[in-house]
């Protein structure tokens, strides 16, 4: 595993991409868990170069606390990377990616980027659009490997990849969850044993969403109704959002379409968590 630390380096190596084969990125903000590992796996597994970054983004984030505060544990990631048999790992100082000089961002722009997560924080859209293009250029990927959990940086991302005709292929995998369902994240260790006990309602409040579709419900309200009834059995989750929309432009609707996400945010103390199950072609769902 060829640890790589500085910008200069990554961009040395991955001139001398070309005739190594097809190279597949994960991006992560580190304290790896299953979610990355799924993504890490389906990289070394499908392309001949596999390329990780770890690098908590801190334009990405509203509150600079929340940046500080975002659990770290680079001895660990190493090891389990290290397990993964990945070939390149890309952890770059802030002070490389943003030096004192840096003025340039890429600022995703209409309803995609300013409803729900860009609502509540356009810092994250600008700050994680504009890492992910210093990403790409950095090194230069042929695949890159997101999870479904983060249905708005998605559908971000697609937007920026067709918007600046760049040559990426996305590959979106399935929410990798708990044994309670809950979706595996960085920041779920930060939750009070208490909190750890009730986040499971999220998704258990998603799938009532997609049992009432499937028993016929249309009306996007009525799901809405679902969930957050569901979720005020516990009086230590508040929901930022529920949202039914276009899982494309994120375009909310008053009634079930073909192509649904139901999707929602919530807070658990200091806490944010995010999730969403996502169906397809009226017929099949992405749990
Ligand atoms: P992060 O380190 O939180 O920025 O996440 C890096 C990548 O891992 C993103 O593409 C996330 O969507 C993905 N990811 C995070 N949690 C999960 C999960 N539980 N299942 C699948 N992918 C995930």
């Amino acid at each position: 595993m060829h640890i790589i630390s500085t910008p200069d380096e990554m961009t040395e190596t991955a001139r001398g991409w070309l005739t190594g084969g097809t190279v597949g990125f994960v991006p992560t903000m580190g304290y790896l868990h299953e979610g990355h590992r799924s993504l890490i796996q389906s990289a070394h597994a499908e392309c001949e170069i596999s390329v990780v970054s770890l690098f908590v983004n801190p334009l990405q984030f509203r509150v600079h606390a929340d940046f500080l505060n975002y659990p770290r544990d680079r001895e660990r990631d190493l090891r389990l990377l290290e397990q993964e048999e990945v070939d390149v790992v890309f952890l770059p100082k802030t002070e490389d990616m943003y030096p004192e000089t840096f003025s340039t961002y890429v600022m995703p722009s209409g309803p995609l980027a300013e409803r729900l997560e860009g609502a509540i924080s356009p810092e994250y859209v600008r700050g994680m659009a504009t890492v992910m293009t210093k990403l790409f250029h950095l090194i230069r990927p042929d695949v890159v490997y997101m999870g479904q959990k983060d249905a708005q940086q998605i559908a971000i991302i697609r937007q920026l990849i067709r918007d600046l005709t760049v040559d990426i292929h996305l590959r979106i995998l399935p929410t990798v969850r708990d044994s309670d369902g809950l979706a595996w994240g960085s920041r779920n260790h930060q939750l009070t044993v208490e909190q750890r006990k009730v986040a499971p309602l999220l998704y258990q409040a998603l799938l009532l969403g997609k049992e009432a579709i499937e028993k016929g419900e249309r009306q996007a309200q009525r799901i809405k109704e679902i969930i957050y009834a569901h979720v005020a059995h516990s009086p230590s989750i508040y929901l930022d959002y529920v949202a039914v929309c276009d899982p494309d432009t994120f375009v909310e609707y008053d009634e079930v379409a073909e192509n649904t996400l139901i999707t929602l945010a919530a807070k658990l103390g200091a806490v944010r968590l995010v999730d969403n199950i996502l169906l397809l072609k009226g017929v099949q769902w992405h749990i």
